[in-house]
């Protein structure tokens, strides 16, 4: 993915490849808004220089879900162009408290590692919260599409024919490279991918993975890596293990050398995510045994 190439998917409606794809769709004649700003400064720096190549002026943000990479740009933003923000309810609340990411990783007052840019963006106010059905915005009509699951309260937007789906959805290089991505609730998170196949729009933009007009594969793909690892967590859990104890046999069964305390809690969440998914469909219990809390397959 280059930096910094502005690719247009359709007439009104671009994307920036920076680092993470964010979008631009024209509302006006001299208006656009943007989906997801991107990491900081830098990113909100870039999205003007591209609206304006356009000969566009940001008027508005819709932030798909409150991911530090996908709201750090609306601080800038806001400032530089006066931007209206536009977010669900509950990714509101976090980047209107940024310190709650960090946070809710941690379980209490986190170590600093887990404040860092990556993990807690700058603090940004939400304008105006949306949730499911249409946004009108300018001469355009958006629509929201929610897509939970990689973050409680995450939204995709279509504009045109181009749906933009957040962290629904990674690319197979992720996926390697990651093994087990972040995510906050399975059962909704695959829900989702159901609900994406039936999105009417001709390309996909994953804010992590190249546009596609192939989506049908790319969500199949992102099934089969889940349910793999649901299948991987049981066998393990064949034995009684606590969550941290099932992280480790995670890493060492699929190769995955975790090197920093960020990535150890963003896993750990996600393998908490995976076992109370687990015992929500009573493939796995949990009980306290002396002062320790052991999972286990319930066959
Ligand atoms: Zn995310």
């Amino acid at each position: 993915m280059k930096a910094g190439k502005l690719v247009q998917l359709d007439e009104d409606v671009y994307y920036l490849a920076n680092g993470i794809n964010l979008g631009i769709i024209r509302t006006s004649a001299t208006e656009c808004a943007i989906v997801d700003t991107g990491l900081g400064d830098d990113a909100g720096k870039r999205l003007v220089a591209a609206a304006e190549s356009l000969t566009l002026r940001i008027s508005s943000i819709i932030n798909t879900h409150s991911h530090a990479d996908h709201f750090g740009g609306n601080h800038y933003l806001i400032k530089k162009m006066g931007a209206v923000v536009y977010a669900p309810v509950f990714e509101s609340a976090v980047m209107a408290n940024p310190f709650i990411e960090p946070f809710f990783l941690f379980g209490a007052h986190p170590i600093p590692e887990l404040t860092e840019r990556f993990l807690m963006g700058k603090r940004s106010r939400a304008d105006v919260v949306i949730s499911d059905g249409y946004l009108e915005m300018g001469e355009r009509r958006l629509t929201v599409v929610p897509l939970p699951g990689h973050s409680p309260n995450q939204i995709g937007v279509v504009a045109e024919a181009v749906c933009f789906t957040g962290d629904a959805l990674f690319s197979e290089e992720a996926w390697k490279k990651h093994i087990i991505i972040y995510v906050a609730n399975v059962g909704k998170a695959l829900d989702s991918l159901e609900r994406l196949r039936t999105v009417g729009a001709r390309e996909f933009v994953p804010s992590h993975a190249e546009p596609t007009s192939e989506i049908a594969k790319l969500i199949d793909y992102n099934v089969a890596r889940m349910q793999g690892i649901v299948d991987s967590i049981l066998h393990i859990l064949g034995e009684p293990a606590t969550a941290e104890e099932v992280l480790k046999a995670m890493a060492d069964r699929h190769a995955l050398a975790m090197t920093t305390p960020q990535q150890y809690y963003l896993t750990l969440s996600a393998v908490k995510a995976y076992l109370s998914y687990l015992a929500e469909k009573e493939l796995a219990r949990y009980y306290l045994d002396e002062n320790r809390l052991f999972w286990e397959a319930t066959e």
